[in-house]
């Protein structure tokens, strides 16, 4: 047995080395390889993509193994059946035979001996059947086996046979020798075929014997392939199941984890197999899908907890009370703001209230008429609602507060209600009306409500009688507001209105446009013309009379421009535009008067308009030049300044008066670009005349609040490289009635370089002795209306010996405008004035003339001296 086992242990040994060899030889590869099956799962083509496919690739080589192991043990089964069969057919059966034959030639040697004692005939014939029974029983026995082995022996039965007959024939008087003879004739005979026979019989037992032991080995090698197979079956399958339980199991389980971090939450950052290419990469792909929507989800969730607590806060600190009801009218929710709007308790916001409970709870906090008012506008409410359609209606309860109400119905059934409280809104709103129609100021219309009006009057023009538009504007309110301030020009616009509403009848409307305008529509019925001229008249004499403001008496005028509706334009366009070109006429035929408007005032402002074109025109295309007026000093009779004063050599018209085109240019805006061209063409000029000589520039107001003088100045010398002490700047009265601050801040800045500044035109205009105390002038230019008729008038004269006086007292000096005579110059030199300019010396010449105008006026001021 143990020799077996190790027999069996060895051979098992044996054929795997020889089946396996390297395999089994090199048991770390084959662990290496185990370890990268992922790389071999996809290189080789043993190992399919799919799992499914992999494990019926499984189950085939499993099938397959079991089929061959089955075809093994059946085909030796075959073979056993086989040889048993041939074994019993042929060895066991001629064994059989042989040994049958045996027991035969005993019982033949037996019937011939007792034929040796017995030789009657009866006897003999009884043997001699017995024999030949016998001898056909051996014939028989070996027809049957068809055993050539025994057919061979067919000859030695014969001869057996014929021997025993021989025997049993002998007659009675065979001699002893005879019987002896025959006797052992047949024994050889039998000896043989019985000797024949025994081998016969060894020989197929031996067969037989082999024949098993043969069985038995292949029984062996049968155990050993059916093993083999199996080994084979288990080293093939076996790694092959475990790879792919393996690669299968361990990936299902990352899978699952990730499936059990989604579970809780905890929503992993990458899923395993999310890359691979079979059902466990399919279902890591479908579980991030399922990730990313229940991350999503979860989201949504957390997205919508905080939703809710915001719409709770949104819906608490709401300022408009919020009630949503369903299909049925009980409460779903209301805010705290509801409550409060309607003074209910808090049971009152409890979800499932029914809206007729809440309804009578409101009402039965008031009493009387107000309860059933209450009632009857929940009535209407309740109205509404039933209808289904979004209704929207401000409530007046009764303790005066004002609830806007607006109700959209739901799908599916009920409703929600806002609930506001306009009533500080409501208030609010007819202030605002209030504000957006009529001028704080004076409570007159404003602008706004004017245009409205105009609007609308003349959009029944059909109707309603016509009207006239009187557009009025207030003369000097600016320089009230500047000398007096302006809460004084507040009340003087407060008067005005005052008297203007004395002026008109009810029915008349008037407006405050802004600033110092004031409109005026005076429907009426006769003659339009006539009514506004009287309309005029009234309000030119009431407005011209001096008013009280704060114990200061304040003149002003106004000046009205009319437009006669429907005559002058059907449009409130075309009628303020009318009505604002007659008033344009009115200012310019001299202030103080009214004008109504005619078509030919059109043509006038188109004038104006191609003069605006010209003189932008004649900036650009050098038609502009400066002359020059020498001023002399009356202590030394030499020229000590010449002042510039600007020319337009207009190409059709000839030389322009600058009285014409400067007011023009300010007008229009120009006078910037052009007075700092002037500026610096005279520092150019002036760069060229002796040292002692100055030159004198004229700059408008409107200069200081359009451009920057102090920079124009400060190029201009640069540019020229004229000392700025050789420059003078000479500005009217007018310039201080401008932003006041500003300009005197650039005054300041300008004398701070060494440039002179004048004070021109002094005695015209307003005047006033503050504008010498609020700046210290280098000079005074008296106006030339005083020096006109300063020889003959001796007021005129006083009056320049005044402003002498009061320069000089100032430390300011003082010049003469307008000598045209010697008698005139001897007044002002009589009045003690330090300068004089005049065409007495000279007129204004061209730069180039100047010299020669130098020598004549110092020659003439000799004279005169
Ligand atoms: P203004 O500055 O008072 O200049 C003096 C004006 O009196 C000049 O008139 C001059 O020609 C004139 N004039 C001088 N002597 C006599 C005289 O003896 N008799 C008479 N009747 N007139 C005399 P012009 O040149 O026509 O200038 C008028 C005004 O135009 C100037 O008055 C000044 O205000 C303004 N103006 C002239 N040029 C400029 C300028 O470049 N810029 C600015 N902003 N204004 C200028
Ligand atoms: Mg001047
Ligand atoms: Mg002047």
């Amino acid at each position: 047995m143990h020799f077996k086992k190790n027999h069996f242990a060895s051979a098992v040994m044996m054929k795997c080395r020889r089946l396996f060899g390297a395999a089994l030889s090199a048991p770390r590869a084959v662990a290496l390889t185990l370890r990268r099956r992922q790389l071999l799962l996809r290189m080789s083509m043993l190992f399919p993509r799919t799992i499914a496919a992999r494990l019926y690739g499984l189950s085939v080589l499993t099938i397959g193994a079991l089929i061959t192991i089955s075809i093994i043990a059946f085909l030796y089964v075959q073979q056993t059946e086989q040889v048993l069969t041939d074994s019993r057919d042929h060895d066991v059966a001629l064994a059989t035979s042989s040994a049958d034959i045996e027991i035969l030639i005993e019982r033949h040697r037996r019937i011939i001996g007792s034929a040796l004692g017995q030789r009657d005939a009866t006897a003999t014939s009884r043997i001699r059947r017995s024999s030949d029974e016998l001898a056909k029983q051996i014939t028989a026995v070996v027809a049957q086996s068809n055993d050539p082995q025994l057919v061979a022996i067919t000859a030695q039965q014969d001869s057996l046979t014929s021997a025993g007959r021989k025997v049993v024939d002998l007659p009675a008087q065979a001699t002893q020798a005879q019987i002896s003879d025959a006797v052992e004739a047949y024994n050889t005979s039998a000896d043989k075929l019985q000797n024949t026979v025994h081998d016969i019989r060894l020989n197929s037992l031996n067969a037989a014997q082999n024949n098993f032991a043969d069985l038995l080995k292949r029984g062996q090698t049968l155990q050993l392939d059916i093993l083999f197979a199996g080994l084979l079956a288990l080293l093939v399958v076996a790694p092959l199941s475990a790879l792919i339980i393996r690669s299968v199991v361990g990936r299902i389980k990352s899978v699952a984890e990730g499936m059990q971090q989604i579970a809780i939450t905890n929503t992993p950052s990458k899923i395993a197999s999310y890359d691979d290419n079979d059902e466990i990469g399919e279902m890591a792909r479908a579980l991030n899908v399922f990730r990313s929507t229940a991350t999503v989800l979860l989201s949504n969730s957390h997205e919508n907890k905080r939703l809710n607590a915001w719409l709770q806060i949104a819906l608490n600190n709401m300022a408009r009370g919020l009630s949503m009801f369903d299909s049925d009218g009980n409460l779903l929710v209301c805010n705290k703001r509801y409550l409060e709007l309607y003074g209910l308790p808090e049971k009152c916001g409890q979800p499932g209230t029914p809206f007729n409970g809440i309804c009578d709870h409101w009402c039965e906090q008031f009493d009387g008429e107000d309860r059933a008012a209450a009632k009857s506008w929940f009535a209407k409410l309740r109205k509404h609602i039933s209808l289904g359609v979004p209704f929207t209606e401000a409530h007046t309860i009764a303790d005066g507060r004002t609830i806007l109400v607006n109700t959209q119905p739901l799908d599916g059934g009920g409703w929600v209600d806002l609930h506001e409280d306009i009533t500080e809104k409501r208030a609010a709103e007819a202030q605002i009306a209030q504000l957006a129609h009529f001028d704080t100021l004076t409570g007159l219309a404003n602008r706004h409500f004017f245009q409205e009006t105009l609007d609308d009057a003349l959009t029944g023009l059909d109707q309603v009688p016509p009207f006239a538009l009187l557009w009025l504007d207030l003369d000097r309110f600016k320089a009230v507001n500047d000398t007096l301030g302006h809460p004084a020009g507040d009340e003087l616009l407060r008067i005005v209105a005052e008297r203007l509403r004395s002026c008109v009848r009810a029915t008349d409307f008037i407006a405050r446009l802004g600033g110092d305008e004031f409109a005026i529509i005076a429907p009426t019925a006769g003659d339009t013309s006539k009514a506004a001229t009287i309309i005029s008249d009234r309000i030119l004499r009431k407005l011209s009379t001096p008013y009280d403001i704060a114990g200061k008496m304040v003149s002003v005028g106004v000046t009205i421009g009319i437009a006669l509706a429907p005559d002058h334009g059907s449009t409130a366009e075309d009628l303020i535009h009318n009505a604002d070109i007659a008033l344009y006429r009115a200012k310019t035929h001299g202030r103080g008067q009214h004008s109504i408007f005619n078509h030919n005032m059109e043509a006038q402002i188109t004038l104006r308009d191609t003069a605006e074109a010209d003189l932008r025109r004649a900036l650009t295309s050098n038609e502009l030049l400066l002359h020059y007026q020498p001023i002399l000093s009356l202590e030394t009779g030499r020229v000590t300044v010449c002042e510039a004063l600007m020319r337009w050599k207009h190409p059709t018209r000839g030389m322009v008066s600058p009285a014409e085109f400067i007011p023009l240019a300010e007008e229009v805006g120009l006078i910037g670009a052009m007075g700092d061209w002037a500026l610096r063409q005279a520092c150019r000029d002036a760069a060229q005349w002796p040292n002692g000589i100055k030159v004198s520039v004229n700059v408008a107001a409107t200069q200081f609040t359009t451009s920057d003088v102090v920079v124009a100045v400060k190029s201009a010398l640069q540019l020229s490289g004229l000392s700025a002490n050789r420059l003078e700047l000479e500005v009217t009265e007018t310039v201080m009635l401008k932003d006041n601050a500003a300009t005197l801040e650039a005054l300041q800045e300008l004398r701070g370089l060494g440039v002179n500044i004048a004070l021109d035109d002094f005695g015209t205009g307003y005047a006033s002795l503050s504008y010498l105390r609020s700046f210290p002038f280098d000079k005074i230019k008296i106006d030339q209306c005083f020096v006109k008729d300063i020889a003959t008038r001796n007021d005129c004269f006083s009056i320049v010996q005044a402003i002498v006086s009061l320069a000089s007292s100032l430390g300011m000096a003082s010049v003469a405008e307008g000598i045209e005579t010697v008698e005139n110059l001897q007044k002002v030199i009589a009045a003690g004035c330090d300068e004089a300019q005049g065409y007495y010396f000279s007129r204004p010449v061209a730069a180039a003339d100047l010299a020669a105008a130098f020598n004549a006026a110092e020659q003439l001021q000799a004279q005169a001296a």
